[in-house]
């Protein structure tokens, strides 16, 4: 019988995982399915259960449930761990493992588009839930210049790195309104609020007025694909960076730890844009 991996988080109907990987399954020749489980909180013992039991044969985790689930697991990767947050869980032995692909999926979709070497760059992250969480780590794990997060709720981007800069980088909390004036000094923006996405698509995180037009601007929203953020920006000159490419690697991070086999991201890409209606 084939393997079953899956999906758990409420709500996940319109999640895209189920056919990007179903389909890598297909092409890579492995003999599994991947389905979306609608789950509350009071079910995550049982999902446990499955995965130990063998009737599942590893999941990903989606919103509300990254953190709660971590108290059902053996171990927690340290990514995870730094992150607080699983996206991605694994069975080896009898062992239940934590993984988050995340902030590792994010790199990978932006690395391309900065420099080689990244140690000089001032990097602001507008937004600080869980998905800037990941984001934020990736960048101290790089080695950034300086990092601020910027957040309607400025107490909370404090809170959010003093959590992750263990090892005391350079880094700054604000609020949004003193983001958007010194705009200037940063190489790298990126929006982890959900401002913009659909169906209120023409809602901007923060005016990018005084954006420079040499920096990369990236939104973790990836519907739509162009955000009026990442309009903005690239009328401005800047390089522009949507989600899909997140939303791809993260999946693929997640398939590797579950098979051991590298799937193909550029199809990976293109079922997801399709999907999109790109
Ligand atoms: P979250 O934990 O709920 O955090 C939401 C963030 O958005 C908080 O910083 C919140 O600020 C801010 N926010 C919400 N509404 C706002 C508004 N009207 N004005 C200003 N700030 C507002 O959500 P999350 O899990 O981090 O996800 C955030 C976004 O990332 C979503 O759009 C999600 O789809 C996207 N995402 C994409 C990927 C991918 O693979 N591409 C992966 C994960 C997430 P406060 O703290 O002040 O409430």
């Amino acid at each position: 019988m084939g393997k079953r991996f899956g999906l758990i988080g409420h709500p996940v109907e319109h999640s895209m995982s189920p056919v990007m990987h179903n389909d890598a399954f297909r092409s890579c020749q492995i003999d599994a399915t991947y389905e979306a489980f609608d789950v509350g909180a009071g079910d995550l013992e049982e999902v446990a259960e499955k995965l130990r039991s063998g009737e599942l044969d590893g999941v990903n985790v989606t919103i509300p449930h990254k953190v709660a689930i971590m108290n059902f697991l053996d171990e927690i990767d340290r990514d995870a761990e730094v992150i607080g947050a699983v996206n991605t869980i694994v069975r080896k032995g009898e062992k239940l493992i934590g993984y988050n692909t995340d902030g590792a999926g994010y790199w990978e979709s932006l690395v391309s588009y900065l420099p080689h070497d990244t140690s000089a760059l001032n990097v602001l992250v507008i937004g600080a839930g869980g998905a800037s969480r990941a984001i934020c780590a990736a960048f101290l794990n790089a080695g950034v210049a300086h990092l601020v997060v910027a957040n309607r709720t400025e107490e909370k981007a404090a809170t959010l790195l003093n959590l992750i800069n263990t090892k005391q980088q350079s880094t700054e909390a604000c609020s949004l309104a003193e983001a958007k004036t010194k705009l200037d000094q940063f190489d790298v923006v990126i929006n982890t609020t959900s401002v913009g996405m659909s169906p209120h698509t023409d809602q901007l995180p923060l005016s990018l007025d005084k954006l420079k037009k040499e920096a990369v601007v990236s939104d973790l929203i990836y519907n739509p694909m162009e955000t009026a953020f990442l309009k903005e920006a690239k009328a401005k000159g800047a390089k522009t960076v949507n989600g899909v490419g997140m939303f791809v690697n993260q999946g693929a991070l997640s398939f590797e730890h579950w098979t051991g086999v590298k799937p193909d991201r550029t199809r990976m890409t293109n079922i997801v844009t399709d999907k999109l209606g790109g």
